[in-house]
């Protein structure tokens, strides 16, 4: 999501980093650029205008002030950022609560566009903070939508009321509203309303979807669009902000490979904000909406924030605090510890989507390794280290060629894969030592399982060799 138009930026700025002043055609310049790469990432034409046009506006205005600091093309950079932070729709946006009883969410949005899926992600994050909330089956069109709510709900663990069987028969209307009793009855403080979608816009699913609301009264409606439809999304919540009307945008499917560019559209033209994202099919694959960390990711800065918060959830305090005390104590890590990471590395989803927030992932080398990282990567490396003795794994030193030639068959990889991780973890080892003692990180060898680390069978790519870069930031900043 948003590859092209991260890479299109990337390149863009970095013409304009090697100029030292920066004159006001260089202004133009890249005004125009952004204009087109957010033309060719799907962006509507008058939105892709005005964001250039802004960005023009205040870098000319600011012209002198940027030409006086110490880096020209990072201040243009920043009015960048801050621009496109607007643009997706500020700061975060919160579920507002209802003052009295359970707040009503009502989910809208057409056939398709992953509603279903989406109240149990919803319900789930819900429930996760403490939540009581109860999903209502108001689908009662879409083949099987019924039972496709109740096997989400199970699978969040989240009650699901549903009298009526759907598939044509029930009164949507009549399923929402006595699901609002219940939950006020049951005392459920949250309600999430699925309703039905139809293949495109048309009339009777407005007049539906306005029904319900006016039935339940919602304290948040939600419009629930599919990220990779592009320029059709723009005019479907359009058409739903006059008919049915809404408060806020969830984005699904970021996951995918479209260009993204409706999601800034319709903030744009609706004036809504988005307030969540889907980024996949499963029920933890759902995220409050922060625009300033999608600006930092488009703009290549990565999502720091978001990757460690995940990872505060994945890692155990106890195991990291133990890391923290054995490198304080100048111990070394071990293949023990390799493996308590490799399991919180586990827990916090795949590998590729994590290291993708990283800062620098959108640019073209990166990115090309991140699309060919193979997940099972992990999975083998894990075999191995798990076929090895607790000595072993504490002592890597002890592993003769009898004792490779034992994990191999263990593990059912080949001597040279165990050769090849043996090699790179001691890599990881002697760099963590040089950490330790201020060194830097000269030459940073890839650690196993991460991408650039050799594929199985041992001929794998090497990573790249930064030729003349010094490890040391100050000196390299000195020499670019
Ligand atoms: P509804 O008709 O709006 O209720 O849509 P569904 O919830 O049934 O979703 C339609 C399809 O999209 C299903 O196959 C979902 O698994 C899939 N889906 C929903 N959200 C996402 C997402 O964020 N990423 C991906 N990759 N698939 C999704």
């Amino acid at each position: 999501m948003f590859d092209s138009l991260s890479a299109k930026f990337s390149d863009a700025f970095s013409a304009l980093r090697k100029k030292g002043k920066i004159k006001s055609g260089d202004i133009d310049e890249i005004a125009q650029e952004i204009q087109s790469a957010l033309l060719d990432s799907d962006v509507a034409l008058d939105v892709a205008e005005k964001f250039a046009a802004r960005i023009k506006e205040q870098a000319l205005a600011e012209l002198d002030q940027v030409n006086r600091g110490t880096n020209p093309s990072q201040a243009v950079f920043e009015i960048v950022r801050q621009e496109l932070v607007e643009i997706l729709g500020g700061s975060a946006r919160r579920i507002r609560m209802a003052k009295k009883g359970p707040t009503v969410i009502m989910l809208t949005g057409l056939q398709g566009a992953g509603k279903t899926s989406l109240a149990g992600k919803l319900a789930l994050y819900l429930k996760s903070q403490g939540n009581t909330p109860l999903l209502v089956a108001s689908d009662l069109q879409r083949p099987n939508a019924v039972t496709q709510l109740q096997q989400v709900g199970s699978d969040v663990g989240v009650p699901v009321f549903a009298p009526e069987p759907g598939n044509g028969v029930g009164n949507p209307i009549e399923v929402a509203q006595a699901g609002r009793k219940f939950a006020e009855d049951k005392f459920h403080n949250f309600v999430i309303v699925d309703t039905a979608g139809r293949l495109g816009v048309d009339a009777a699913l407005m007049e539906q979807a306005a029904a319900i609301r006016d039935a339940v009264s919602p304290d948040e409606i939600l419009f629930v669009v599919d990220a990779m439809v592009g320029q059709d999304a723009v005019r479907t919540a359009e058409a739903f902000l006059e008919g049915v009307g809404f408060d806020a945008v969830v984005l699904t499917k970021l996951d995918g490979d479209a260009r993204g560019g409706a999601a800034l559209s319709i903030v744009s033209r609706t004036s809504k904000p988005i307030m969540f994202a889907a980024t996949g099919e499963k029920p933890k694959d759902f995220d409050l909406f922060y625009p300033d960390r999608m600006a930092s990711r488009i703009l290549g800065l990565g999502d720091v924030q978001t990757l460690a918060e995940q990872a505060k959830a994945a890692f155990d305090p106890q195991v990291s605090q133990k890391l923290e005390e054995k490198f304080a104590a100048g111990d070394d890590f071990t293949l023990v510890d390799f493996l308590d990471q490799m399991q919180a590395i586990k827990k916090m989803g795949s590998m590729s989507k994590m290291l993708g927030m990283l800062p620098g992932m959108n640019s073209g080398a990166m990115k090309k390794q991140l699309e060919n990282f193979d997940e099972s990567e992990l999975v083998r490396t894990e075999a191995i280290v798990r076929s090895m003795t607790p000595e072993e794994r504490v002592n890597v030193k002890i592993l003769n060629g009898s004792r490779r030639s034992r994990i191999a068959k263990g593990s059912g990889r080949s001597v040279s894969e165990v050769n090849t991780l043996v090699d790179r973890f001691v890599g990881a080892q002697k760099m963590m030592r040089q950490l330790r003692n201020g060194g830097g990180l000269p030459g940073m060898p890839a650690v196993p399982g991460m991408p650039g680390a050799a594929k199985s069978g041992g001929k794998g790519q090497q990573p790249p060799k930064k030729k003349s870069k010094s490890g040391n930031p100050a000196k390299r900043a000195a020499s670019s």
